[in-house]
C-alpha cells in the first residue's frame, strides 16, 4: 500500500476540453472530483475546469 495518499490529477476545461493544469490532491480528504475556475488560454477567459479521468 502506498503511504502517500496524494495523486496527480489533470484539470480539463469544461468548454473546450483542453487540459490546462495539473495539480495534486489528497485522495483521502478529497473524494469528490475537483472543479475549479481557472483561466483557459484557448477560451481566453476563466472557465470551469474539471478533474479529467
Ligand atoms: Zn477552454
Amino acid at each position: 500500500m502506498a503511504k502517500n495518499a496524494r495523486e496527480i490529477i489533470t484539470l480539463e476545461c469544461e468548454v473546450c476540453k483542453e487540459r490546462n493544469y495539473q495539480t495534486e490532491k489528497n485522495i483521502k480528504l478529497q473524494k469528490e472530483r475537483l472543479q475549479l475556475k481557472k483561466y483557459c488560454k484557448k477560451c481566453k477567459k476563466h472557465t470551469l475546469h474539471k478533474e479529467a479521468k
